[in-house]
């Protein structure tokens, strides 16, 4: 459909939001509660603009364009109301930018400056609450709360745990934990999401206070180290003493972790890359005493140490060993440089420990190693099984996206002698004997040959065996099975 905005024509497209193509398409549109990765609420009023034919200024988050729209941006009218309800904002905010962790990352404050918006101390009145330092990760001063919902909205759809909701009416509405108890008395899992989207200085990230104002850092986009999901993360490192400050989900590829999405560990559990004990240099051992050495000086040293082995042993006397904190590119550059170049096959890696069994197991099943699907597909499952995996603790930004796709309706089925967390969302929980694993598998295939609930085409199309396995499965009865 062809819609207008200020007076120039552009292609949209069905059920699209006023703001979603005025972003496509580099118009502004200023917003304090909206989130690419969240439903929009339309709650601060900023993104308002003005449509021909419609008689009250629209919010852009939530309105959709329509064949034939014609949209103002930039109108006095919207300009006032935009100042209108930023000075509304600003009459209850404190004012002390000075000592404030969200200056220089504050929307509200940047807004402020575009809209030059002033409020005269003496009409500024506080709600005057106390600071909230009580939980170990995350300092809430509701003082600055512009009421946005982003932390209860990404709370509720992304981490799926619905910590906050807003309390009170009017000014004093605030998102606070059931009862108003400090997070660490909530389910609250710290995953740091709400201190990550809060627009202002009313959530921050305690390790990070006073570290470095935002104009003193700089932006590393990254993979996290620390488990499969792979969560792409922005790092926000000092410039000066090369340190992680805090650390936000990053935006660059939204279908692994949503745009936003950490656990406590990516979000948190970074500031080792800080400790003093790290090593930075490379060392040599010489006279039995550990030198710190260039990186030239020790690349030389590897190389004539490798080549003379290699020379004298053979390729196959030499490989190499690689880690699952680096990334996927990260170790395919270590095999290609085993292969290529040493030529030699030995090539290990830190994840055999764990995924010798579940890989051999995956590439005899489905003929790879590695998963079979994207990971947003789950959202779309009817039902899940889960099983060999706590989701929630070993891949948590995955676990919740178990538990949102139990929202949508599909039902989970957890097999785990233990109570893993997913449980409580679970249609049924099988506690299997631990070491049982086969034989439940081999039961619940007895049962879909049994009662033909088999995809036949699927098993003519895209299978093998099947016959040899009805062989083998035969005796798996749910009497013999139990
Ligand atoms: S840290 Fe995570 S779980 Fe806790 S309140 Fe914030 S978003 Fe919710
Ligand atoms: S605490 Fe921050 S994110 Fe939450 S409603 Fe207030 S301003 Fe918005
Ligand atoms: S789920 Fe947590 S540990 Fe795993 S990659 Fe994401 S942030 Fe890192």
């Amino acid at each position: 459909m062809k819609v207008t905005i200020n007076g120039r024509t552009y292609e949209a497209i069905e059920g699209q939001t006023i703001y979603d193509l005025a972003m496509q398409n580099g118009i502004d549109i200023p917003v304090l509660c909206h989130h690419p990765a969240l439903e929009p609420i339309g709650a601060c009023r900023i993104c308002a603009v003005e449509v021909e034919g419609l008689k009250t200024l629209q919010t852009a988050c939530t309105t959709k364009v329509f064949e034939g729209m014609k949209i103002h941006t930039a109108t006095d009218r919207v300009t006032n109301a935009r100042k209108t309800n930023l000075s509304l904002l600003l009459k209850v905010h404190p004012n002390d930018c000075m000592t404030c962790d969200a200056n220089g990352n504050c929307k509200l404050q940047e807004l402020a400056y575009e809209y030059n918006i002033k409020i005269p101390s003496q009409e500024v009145q506080l709600r005057g609450l106390p600071l909230d330092d009580a939980d170990p990760f995350i300092v809430r001063d509701l003082n600055k709360c512009i009421q946005c919902q982003l932390c209860v909205r990404v709370c509720d759809e992304i981490e799926n745990m619905s910590i906050y909701s807003m309390v009170e009416r009017g000014y004093e509405t605030l998102p606070q934990p059931a009862f108003g108890t400090p997070l660490k008395e909530s389910e609250c899992v710290f995953c740091g999401q709400c201190a990550t989207v809060c627009p202002v200085g009313a959530i921050v990230e305690k390790p990070a206070i006073g570290k470095a104002r935002w104009w003193e850092v700089d932006k590393v986009t990254t993979t996290c180290p620390y488990c499969g999901v792979g969560c792409q993360i922005d790092v926000y490192v000092d410039k000066r003493k090369k340190e992680v400050v805090r650390v936000y989900g990053s935006g660059i590829n939204p279908d692994v972790n949503d745009g936003v999405a950490t656990c406590v560990k990516g979000k948190f559990g970074l500031d080792f890359v800080n400790d003093p004990a790290r090593l930075k240099k490379p060392l040599i051992k010489r006279n039995g005493e550990f030198t710190e050495v260039s990186w030239q000086e020790a690349l030389d040293y590897t190389a004539n140490g490798l080549k003379a082995v290699i020379t004298k042993y053979g390729s196959e006397s030499v490989g190499v060993l690689s880690s699952a904190k680096c990334t996927n590119e990260e170790n395919y550059l270590m095999q290609k440089f085993a292969r290529a170049v040493l030529k030699t096959p030995n090539v290990d890696h830190c994840a055999r420990l764990c995924h010798a069994s579940t890989v051999a197991g995956l590439a005899r099943a489905f003929g790879s190693g590695a998963m079979t699907n994207n990971l947003k597909d789950i959202l779309q499952a009817q039902v899940i099984l889960v099983t060999g995996s706590n989701t929630t603790e070993a891949h948590p930004v995955y676990g919740s996206r178990i538990k949102k796709a139990v929202r949508n309706g599909a039902k989970l089925i957890v097999s785990d002698p233990r109570k893993i967390e997913l449980v409580k969302y679970a249609t049924i929980w099988l506690r299997q004997r631990p070491g049982t694993d086969v034989a439940l598998f081999n039961g619940l295939l007895h049962v879909i040959i049994k009662e033909n609930l088999v995809d036949w085409p699927f098993i003519s199309n895209r299978t093998v065996g099947f016959e040899e396995l009805k062989k083998i499965i035969g005796k798996y009865t749910p009497e013999y099975v139990e």
